[in-house]
């Protein structure tokens, strides 16, 4: 390996031949699959190394790290100096159990990150056994011939062997921020030029923002400038997000508000002459117990559980914040082409001065300008087609698939006309050209959208003949646009220029010749129309956003109901004449955005925000970015989009449908209600117990739940169906409420009354089962003398009662006003399980001796079971005769 290095370090000052040879790599060919497996054996993956994972234990110990458990450890210790060893390994038990809840935590939602991020990881487009192929960035060995087109990433350290205008954006390496424009013949002499000057090389993780290029993989992985710069690290994504962000603040207020409750309690059982050792015990447990720190855990739970199954179903989340937002998006702006369309071109019909308008499958071409059309339009596409195999833009694929049905020998053709120089497409221009060189003389043929192209030719080809560009030709070509608009086509015009001696790319699109258009369908996806309906009913409005023509586009948009009225439709152009303001005022009252370019869509962006409307946005291109960026949820294509709209998308399609969008603002809908359910019964539980220990205390009763008792609900009964209620199955009626609004309380809806309806209850049954406790064997709860195993009864009751009211009460969090029939008592099994499992547990403790003894249980009578049951099942009966108050409400 070290040869090696020595080998090519010089690579940008030797000349290219020499690196070729090196490598033994021919720049049409590639390497072939022989070398690579041995260059890969050798040099390993093109991948930088990854900052080292903390260990499982370094996860446990940082877990440990917590005033509460420090608060604990300190009542271990004086457990046992008091002798109270059951109490003291009941409490070490507790904190184990607990951090290793933490660590299982922890682990999960970096998996579903680490997972997420290798979904979007880049690719690269590279030449291998003279096949053009598109692999995982990560496979590149040196000596691969790569291609670089606007919008990838650099995916290794390449020197420059074809240079089409290349502009490269290497700020991630020099700081620079303006793109450089790379040159294949800079003499670069010494090594130690900097990277910046360094014109002929490209290097990784760079981002090509104009043009297209070739060249030679020089170095992978940690040999690459940018795995050499020491500590580099994957941009780390444990960002909270805003929910997560307020919970914490929650659970800090939280607990604060139960420490200060617990030094209250503390100090009055002191006047009150209590036995200090258990009320110092108590009131720590009873810190423990109040202070919902399964809190933030629970949530980072339910957000990785509801992300890798969003992922699942091609919705793949880069920024985690987005899931919450999605659940208030009501204006979805998608692009048009393989958005809301299949991206499957084909052309139909073709439009000639001399013919005027064909039907391409039932006429061939007979014109010497139809000839020249089809040639001139592949020749001028970058996309490749060979059999079923297809590479680039579909659009193209189209164009080349017109030849072979023509039986144009298109190889043939690449050979007399070698390509020279190009401008690449661009959303702005709508246009791209390609210079070629045929017989000698040199020839430029130019494809894009009619109406931008016709602004470049003052002449037109009519039966073989160039004559000038006359209002009569115009009104023809406007006809032709218009008849195949109205039929839904997609145009694309075709324009050329023979030229003496070879011009630069600035003369290209200038004085060219009109030759004609083609009219291609690209039929609407099947599934978008009923997401569009079903996204209108959830109070979400579809809004197209195209680079096409406005009849084409009205066209497609009045078949998937997004549009009825022509009125609806407005173009770029038309935009361009509205202020800021105006554009404002009247966004509602369009539908369909034609004809726009990339900025554009920022405008339409912040007019429909300026309407207090959240926002999405698709895009797939580099100059997407700022729109993808400005947009509340910002959405990147997975198949056809570029790298640098995915770094700046909040999610990205992996199927690059329309359908997908809506689905995961459905998804983002339920894991927000998920969260919020977990939450809302964590809070109803703790106020439950901290409300029962302090009715006990200040009316100077014993106290009704030990410390240990506490630390078992806390541990048990309160996380298993919070847990299950984050990993509800989703509710499809969340598709028939408006949009949440951004600025919604999570104890609105009833919420905040439910914990504290809950909170109350749960309070008040406890002292009563605990009353009876003492009503049972005859004594009074505020006797003075009650013997000890009368006092360990009473607790039970309580402690049983407690459990059962929460495990009961669980089922009426699974939905806001529906019945517990209504949502299906068992259609979410984990809760079920979760419920059985903590009565389940229940048991064990009491019917197990030592456990019993160790928690100092005792076993009550038939008819206290009974009393325990009934207690239990009255906050869920309660909530939902509630419901049926708000059902009738909502009616
Ligand atoms: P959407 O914005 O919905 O994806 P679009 O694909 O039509 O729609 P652009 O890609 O910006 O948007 O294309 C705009 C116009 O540019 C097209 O209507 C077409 O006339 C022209 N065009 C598209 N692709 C090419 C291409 N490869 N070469 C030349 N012109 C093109």
């Amino acid at each position: 390996m070290a040869e090696h290095k020595t080998e090519i370090k010089d690579y940008f000052t030797q000349p290219i031949d020499d690196l070729l040879k090196k490598f033994n790599v021919d720049q049409q060919v590639g390497l072939k699959s022989e070398q690579v497996e041995q260059l890969r054996s050798e040099y390993g993956s093109n991948a930088l190394k990854e900052k080292e994972r903390r260990s499982i234990f370094a996860m446990f110990i940082s877990q440990l790290n917590d005033a509460l458990i420090y608060v604990l450890f300190a009542a271990v210790i004086i457990t046992f100096v008091m002798g109270e060893y059951t109490d003291a390994i009941i409490i070490l038990i507790v904190i184990i159990i607990n951090a290793s809840l933490g660590v299982f935590q922890e682990l999960k939602a970096n998996n579903a990150i680490a997972a997420l991020q290798k979904l979007s990881n880049p690719k690269a487009i590279v030449k291998r056994n003279g096949e053009q192929l598109e692999l995982p960035a990560d496979e590149l060995v040196p000596g691969d011939i790569v291609i670089l087109e606007a919008g990838r990433y650099v995916p290794a350290d390449l020197r420059l062997l074809e240079n089409a205008n290349l502009k490269v954006d290497e700020s991630s390496l020099t700081g620079e921020s303006v793109p450089v424009e790379k040159d294949l013949d800079a003499e670069i002499k010494t090594d130690y030029t900097a990277i910046g000057d360094r014109l002929n090389m490209s290097f990784m993780s760079s981002l090509v923002t104009f043009g297209r290029g070739t060249g030679i993989v020089v170095a992978t992985g940690n040999q690459t400038e940018v795995g050499k710069i020491a500590n580099y690290l994957a941009e780390e994504n444990n960002s909270k997000t805003p929910l997560e962000i307020r919970l914490n603040h929650l659970g800090k207020t939280l607990g604060k508000l139960a420490v200060g409750i617990c030094v209250l309690i503390f100090v009055i059982s002191y006047f009150q002459g209590r036995d200090l050792t258990e009320m110092f015990l108590t009131s720590v447990s009873l810190a423990v117990a109040s202070i919902p720190e399964g809190l933030t855990a629970i949530v980072a739970i339910v957000l990785s559980i509801g992300v890798t199954k969003m992922a699942k179903q091609k919705a793949i989340i880069k920024k985690l914040p987005a899931v919450e937002t999605l659940g208030s998006v009501n204006i979805v702006c998608s692009d048009k082409t393989g958005t809301l369309t299949q991206n499957k071109m084909t052309v139909k019909e073709l439009f000639t001065f001399g013919d005027q308008l064909i039907d391409v499958d039932s006429e061939d071409p007979i014109l010497p300008e139809e000839q020249l059309l089809v040639e001139g339009m592949f020749l001028a596409s970058d996309a490749t087609l060979d059999g079923e195999k297809k590479t680039g833009d579909p659009t193209e694929v189209a164009l080349l698939a017109l030849a072979d049905s023509w039986s144009i020998d298109r190889k043939e053709i690449h050979k007399q006309q070698e390509r020279v120089d190009e401008l690449a497409f661009d959303s702005d221009r709508k246009m791209m050209s390609t210079l070629h060189k045929k017989e000698g003389e040199w020839v430029l043929y130019a494809k894009g959208a009619v109406d931008n192209l016709i602004l470049k030719c003052d002449r037109v080809m009519e039966h073989g003949e160039i004559i000038p560009f006359t209002d009569a030709h115009k009104e023809l070509v406007d006809k032709a646009v218009d008849d195949m608009s109205h039929k839904a086509l997609r145009t694309l015009g075709f324009a050329f220029k023979p030229v003496k001696s070879k011009i630069s790319p600035e003369e290209f699109e200038e004085d060219l010749v009109f030759v004609g258009v083609v009219g291609m369908i690209d039929p609407p996806r099947e599934e978008v129309k009923d997401s569009i309906q079903s996204a209108k009913e959830a109070g979400i409005e579809t809004i197209m956003i195209t680079g096409d023509h406005k009849q084409t586009a009205f066209a497609i948009a009045k078949e998937l109901g997004i549009a009825e009225e022509e009125k609806q439709v407005v173009t770029g152009k038309e935009i361009n004449s509205l202020s800021v303001e105006d554009l404002s005022s009247k966004i509602s009252d369009y539908k369909v955005f034609a004809r726009v370019s990339p900025e554009h869509k920022v405008n339409i962006v912040k007019a429909f925000q300026a309407n207090g409307n959240i926002v999405s946005m698709t895009g797939d291109g580099v100059n997407d970015a700022p729109s993808l960026n400005m947009a509340d949820i910002g959405v990147a294509m997975g198949i056809t989009g570029t790298d640098v709209a995915k770094n700046s998308a909040d999610m990205i399609l992996a199927d690059d449908n329309f359908s997908t969008i809506i689905s995961a603002i459905e998804q983002g809908r339920n894991i927000y209600n998920n969260i919020k359910k977990s939450v809302i019964f964590l809070l109803s539980s703790n106020v439950g117990e901290v409300l029962a220990m302090l009715v006990a205390i200040i009316s100077g009763m014993p106290i009704p739940l030990l410390a240990t008792q506490l630390l078992w609900i806390n541990l048990i009964t309160d996380t298993l169906p919070a847990v299950a209620l984050g990993m509800d199955p989703g509710d499809k009626s969340v598709m028939e409420e408006k949009p949440r609004s951004i600025k919604e309380n999570f104890f609105s809806h009833g919420a905040g009354w439910r914990v504290i309806l809950g909170g109350v209850l749960i309070g008040i049954l406890t002292i009563v089962a605990f009353v009876i406790g003492y009503w049972e064997h005859d004594y009074s709860v505020f006797d003075k003398q009650i013997p000890e195993d009368i006092h360990d009864y009473a607790r039970t009751m309580a402690f049983l009662t407690i459990i059962a009211c929460q495990l009961f009460y669980s089922l009426s969090f699974r939905h806001e006003y529906k019945s517990i029939f209504q949502v299906g008592l068992f259609s979410n099994k984990y809760l079920i399980l979760a419920i059985l499992m903590g009565f389940g547990l229940q048991l064990i403790l009491l019917f197990i001796p030592v456990l019993r003894d160790s928690f100092r249980l005792q076993l009550v009578s038939p008819r206290d079971w009974g009393v325990v049951i009934l207690l239990g099942l009255v906050p869920l009966i309660l909530n939902e005769g509630i419901k049926v108050f708000q059902r009738m409400g909502r009616k």
